[in-house]
């Protein structure tokens, strides 16, 4: 056997161990011969796997079922507990910090609020103090590493900050420089709509094939395309700025200094603005503009529906540039319900080309609660899986 032929064959294992173990992680018991039918491998070739990752310990015998009539079938299933990773979510108005096993369970969750005079000083103070709770937590032998979900975009490699519109005073923040300097780790990086969409193809909410566009509608907007359920990242993987694609060349202030951004339009901030609620604490904003908007408040109305009929158009764009198999809504605004997703869905079928929109699956993934720290933490799990010999 010449090299070529050991290497492809190296790769072919190593494919087949990351498939079975992106599969345990989102399944429980599990037979052998299930996998055999769930990978579409042959028999010889999963005996071989779940053997090597028994004896590595990442898997573990789980009792038998009886099949009908045959003998039993021994289960197996990941050990969850194997290793654990933490995930620290960056936002404007709070940080949020969870440790979670191989199988994304939550163990630890902690969340800490900025006050209202948010400067770089607080912001830098509320995260070590999240990040020292969640290490003291963890069994440092145990700990995958760090990943760190931010928001505005990144200058270069190291993930230095820059138009952070929503928070200028973190212009510049280099965060691997601080996790590796104040605990010893280089953080693993991301912004907070590409950790979203790793908690989407972690779980398997997504096609397996095909293109599939993600859109994370909240206080920033954002969309990361999916190619056969995987992650396409950009430069320094970063998702882009979705959110500050001009809308309305004359229209409102944006807070990255331009006017007219799809943020500036159909935001969480932006419609409680729109609302006048600026009084109210950041926190409690969008909640008042969805208790009014279900409370049938005319202005309310209003104002969401000409958010729900931009984010239409702005979607219905992507998908006249990009044809994609199937679109998908998560986030925040989705607390606003079914006649909100609807009429997003409406227009993305009145803008979008026939021959785009006919088949086209358009979902709603839900509000996605602590999805953002779960999927950077997940991005430690992908590189364990990846390189699992
Ligand atoms: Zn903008």
């Amino acid at each position: 056997m010449d090299k070529d032929e050991i290497l492809k064959l190296k790769n072919i294992k190593k494919r087949n161990t990351i498939a079975t173990l992106q599969l345990l992680r989102r399944l429980d018991k599990v037979s052998r011969v299930e996998l055999v039918e769930l990978l579409k491998c042959d028999g010889a070739t999963i005996t071989r796997i779940t053997a090597s990752l028994l004896k590595k310990g990442i898997v573990k015998r789980a009792g038998s079922k009886s099949s009908d009539g045959g003998r039993p079938r021994e289960n197996i299933q990941l050990d969850a507990n194997y290793r654990y990773a933490i995930g620290i979510e960056l936002d404007a108005n709070f940080i949020t910090g969870v440790a979670v096993d191989l199988k994304g369970k939550i163990l630890k969750h902690e969340t800490l609020q900025l006050g209202e005079q948010r400067n770089r000083k607080e912001f830098l103070k509320i995260l070590d103090k999240i990040t020292t709770h969640c290490l003291e937590f963890c069994d440092r032998k145990k700990l995958l590493g760090i990943g760190v979900a931010a928001f505005g975009t990144f200058a270069n490699e190291n993930k230095t900050l820059e138009s952070v519109a929503d928070f200028h005073a973190l212009e510049n923040f280099n965060i691997t420089d601080f996790f590796t300097r104040k605990y010893g780790i280089v953080p693993e990086i991301s912004d907070t709509t590409t950790a979203h969409a790793n908690y989407i193809t972690g779980s398997g909410i997504c096609r397996n094939s095909g293109l599939s566009l993600l859109f994370c509608l909240g206080r920033g907007i954002g969309c990361v395309p999916l190619v056969d359920s995987k992650i396409t990242f950009s430069k320094y993987s970063h998702s882009g700025e979705f959110g500050h694609t001009i809308i309305d060349i004359d229209g409102v202030l944006c807070n990255c200094g331009r006017r007219g951004c799809l943020e500036a339009i159909a935001s969480s901030l932006s419609m409680a603005k729109q609302l006048n609620l600026n009084d109210l604490p950041d926190i409690r904003r969008f909640p008042e503009v969805v208790k009014r908007y279900t409370e049938n408040d005319s202005i309310a109305v209003k104002v969401v529906k000409s958010a729900a009929r931009t984010l239409g158009i702005a979607i219905a764009n992507q998908v006249n540039s990009l044809m994609p198999d199937e679109v998908l809504l998560t986030g925040e605004l989705l607390k606003l319900g079914d006649p909100f997703f609807e009429l997003i869905r409406e227009t993305v079928y009145e803008y979008a080309f026939p021959a785009f929109s006919r088949n086209l699956v358009f979902s709603n993934c839900g509000t996605g609660e602590n999805h953002v720290v779960i999927g950077v933490g997940a991005l430690l799990i992908d590189r364990l899986f990846q390189n699992f010999e």
